[in-house]
């Protein structure tokens, strides 16, 4: 079984609790009783309800499009590198965000859910989208002026109903917290099941990386998957699986970096001021705190890297066969400054690509 606490009072909650939110404001928190045990991986399922005995589900039914068990490829052909990258640009609709779209889905269904509403900048909505489909759940879907036509189109081909709102990232949040005050918000970065999903990448890892790589690079908006990671790897150190986590590194764009500007302060300059990476555009993570509080207890660090040098990663990418949209390209250029840096532990280093470069060009 598992808990649903709160991360501010502290006060644990019902299981069937609908909320978003505890009474007293603060965001939510699951807590596992079931340790990770590699005995009780559900072996022949190859999707990421391999770890069903270690996510917060009370039923046995599973909404899934046989999403996680991404592959994890060599950098360089030759491999000699030990730079590997995780294809989660391969999930079902092409993206990190079905893992967690998947637990989320699948919770609100046990707890007899008809109806979802969530905001995105494109993946986290044509996840939910694809889910609830699949669910049979009716799904409204908030997206900023600007999201690529690719995202817009496979929303809506899932049968969500979508709503284009004027303004930024942050206005599409607003409308649709206005509306998940009467549907279920099943919120990537606010609902705690999500992150349960996005765990499963650290698990995904142990199964594969033998020992686990000492550092992973992910690109950061939400948090969505750095906090997932971070809880997937903490939960194998208490199970004491591993002797310590990899130092997990994250990576900002220069035109939108709220977790480099509160750590480091000033951004360096910048005259490319597009909105390309849109995936981590969030001017305001309402998880920062536990975002600083995971880099901190990793030891990772978080860098800020440039239009220029986004795009220049995401040409290396393509160069060599792997498609990747802008906010994917992200870990890769920070892989090259934190190179640079040296700030990179020795030993391997896992990169995952977030998302696909095949829902149509342009920023994303
Ligand atoms: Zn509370």
């Amino acid at each position: 079984m598992f808990k649903l606490i709160c991360n501010n009072c502290r006060k644990e909650l019902p299981l069937d609790f609908r909320g978003f939110l505890c009474p007293c404001g603060g965001l939510l928190g699951i807590e596992m009783e079931k340790v990770f045990q590699p005995d009780r991986i559900i072996g022949q399922d190859l999707s990421l309800f391999r770890y069903g005995n270690f996510l917060p589900l009370t039923g046995e039914e599973r909404v899934s499009l046989g999403e996680g068990m991404t592959p994890l490829i060599p950098y360089h052909a030759d491999g000699k590198e030990e730079v590997l990258l995780k294809l989660e640009s391969l999930s079902p609709t092409g993206s990190f965000k079905d893992r967690g779209a998947a637990v989320l889905i699948t919770r609100a269904k046990e707890l007899g859910i008809g109806q979802v509403v969530e905001d995105s900048s494109g993946n986290a909505g044509s996840a939910i989208a694809a889910y609830s489909a699949r669910a049979g759940i009716s799904a409204r879907i908030f997206v900023p002026e600007g999201t690529s036509e690719g995202k817009l189109s496979l929303i809506k081909k899932f049968g969500a109903e979508l709503t284009i709102t004027p303004g930024g990232r942050d206005e599409a949040a607003k409308a649709a917290l206005i509306e998940a005050k009467k549907t279920y918000y099943a919120s990537h970065y606010y609902n705690p099941y999500f992150f349960q999903g996005t765990k499963t990448f650290a698990y995904e890892l142990w199964e594969q990386l033998n020992p686990l790589p000492a550092a992973v690079i992910i690109p950061l908006g939400n948090g969505t998957l750095y906090l997932g990671a971070y809880i997937g790897f903490s939960e194998l150190l208490s199970a004491g699986l591993i002797e310590r986590m990899p130092e997990l590194f994250s990576v900002q764009s220069a035109v939108c970096a709220p977790l480099y500007k509160k750590l480091k302060g000033e951004i360096p300059e910048s005259n490319d001021s597009r909105r390309l990476a849109q995936g981590i555009m969030i001017e305001n993570p309402v998880r920062l705190p536990e975002i600083v509080e995971a880099l901190n207890r990793s030891g990772g660090e978080v860098v800020v890297v440039s239009n220029y040098e986004i795009e220049k990663a995401q040409r290396e990418l393509f160069s060599k066969g792997i498609a990747a949209e802008p906010t994917a390209a992200v870990p890769l250029a920070g892989y090259f400054l934190l190179n640079k840096m040296g700030l990179l532990p020795r030993g391997r280093i896992v990169i995952p690509i977030t998302g696909s470069g095949l829902k149509g060009g342009g920023y994303a």
